[in-house]
């Protein structure tokens, strides 16, 4: 076993004998669940899956599709038009509550079950089964492999969907939803009921991890941006009324699901996801938390601590005819053009007054702009002639 997957199954045996908590049953269908079940994931930078526990087992994604099919909307409508029919503000309610922006009818945010109802009013298609298809061509994509519905789940939440259908209603009766209420909510109904395993949203976190490219597949899913405003919502709405105190103990971008899944997201190092279906009073699946927060822990993944630079350009100098050639690569954000800058600074005071100093930027994978702006700048203050080659 790698050292990783060790301590995947480290962190799993530590919390294994938590058994608070009970299964969600408001859904007929979800209380059939086996509550044992515990499952562990991560994927890294070059998409290896790594996983311990029940890891085959199936069960629906329920909320956790919300982000996924958010995405897929701003993909297609952009985040100014999607934010006139939803915000992006926490509601420090819980996931079903029946509030809207008074006057507009706007959710809250796109996390809660409104807010959700009224992003998945936005897929285009013209009846359920069309809808339906766009996102699971898009959660496949995040996934990685081809994501399917599980049908007795659908008609229970169906048969007991009331107070979504009214949320939906409601809604309509502002304009916020253009559909007919069925379409709108069949098809979040049928979202919610698409079957994953614990290795499937973690390949999902993944693809939000790595600014929207699917490191398994190498699939480009959606642009940097939209996954920068799908990561940006979790992190302040995702854990239903527990967001708050989440992201203070966590502090990872993640979004929980009813039945037991949770996935977290450590932007540019890993996807998390972890299913146990015990959940607590807020909805959250308690030993699933506990696994994504000691996770945290031991790897220092906290967002809000100070990190080292994931990649740090490697400066390589050598003496060529053209005059001294320092050769940068990896990634130059500003933390890292200041490490170059200081080496720059050396090599120019010391160098000999003809000396030419090329900078060879041309396998920088990722420049920051205003990294970039910033090295620039300093450069022209340096004695001597230095050249930059982009
Ligand atoms: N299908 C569920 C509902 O809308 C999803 C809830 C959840 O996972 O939070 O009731």
């Amino acid at each position: 076993m790698d050292p990783i997957t060790a301590l995947l199954a480290q962190v799993l045996d530590d919390i294994r004998g938590d058994d608070r908590g009970a299964p969600a049953s408001y859904i007929p269908e979800l209380a059939t669940v086996d509550p044992d079940h515990l499952a562990f994931g991560v994927v890294g930078p070059r998409g290896r899956i790594r996983s311990v526990g029940d890891d085959e087992v199936e069960f629906t994604i329920q909320s956790i599709s919300k982000p996924f099919v958010l995405a897929h909307v701003l993909a297609q409508r952009g985040l100014s038009d999607v934010l006139t029919r939803v915000g992006a503000e926490p509601s420090g309610e819980p996931f079903n509550a029946i509030s809207l922006e008074e006057g507009t009818g706007r959710p809250a945010n796109p996390m809660v079950n409104a807010g959700a109802i009224a992003t998945t009013g936005m897929v285009p298609g013209d009846d359920v089964a069309s809808r339906t298809e766009s996102v699971l061509a898009t959660l496949s994509a995040f996934a990685g492999r081809r994501l399917r519905v599980d049908e007795d789940v659908y008609h229970s939440e169906s048969s007991t969907g009331d107070r979504n259908r009214a949320l939906a209603h409601l809604m309509r009766s502002y304009g916020i939803i253009d559909a007919p209420v069925d379409l709108a909510v069949e098809t979040y109904f049928r979202q919610c009921s698409i079957l994953v395993t614990v290795r499937d949203l973690a390949v999902m976190a993944s693809t939000l991890a790595f600014g929207g490219v699917n490191p398994v597949t190498g699939d480009r899913v959606v642009q940097e941006r939209v996954a920068r405003d799908v990561l940006s919502i979790m992190s302040s709405c995702g854990m239903y009324d527990f967001s708050g105190e989440w992201m203070l103990r966590v502090g990872l971008p993640a979004k929980s699901g009813v039945s037991g899944g949770v996935l977290a997201v450590a932007p540019s190092q890993f996807g998390v996801a972890a299913f146990s279906p015990r959940l607590d009073e807020h909805g959250n699946s308690v030993r699933g938390q506990a696994i994504v927060e000691t996770l945290s822990d031991r790897m220092g993944m906290h967002l809000l601590e100070p990190h080292e630079s994931i990649s740090q350009p490697i400066v390589d100098v050598s003496e060529t005819s053209d005059g001294r050639v320092i050769r940068l690569s990896g990634e130059l954000g500003f933390a890292a053009a200041e490490r170059v800058l200081v080496v720059l600074r050396d090599l120019a005071t010391m160098a000999p007054k003809d000396a030419v100093l090329l900078v060879d930027g041309r396998e920088l994978a990722r420049t920051h702009p205003a990294a970039m702006v910033a090295l620039r700048s300093e450069l022209e203050l340096l004695p001597g002639t230095i050249r930059f080659v982009e």
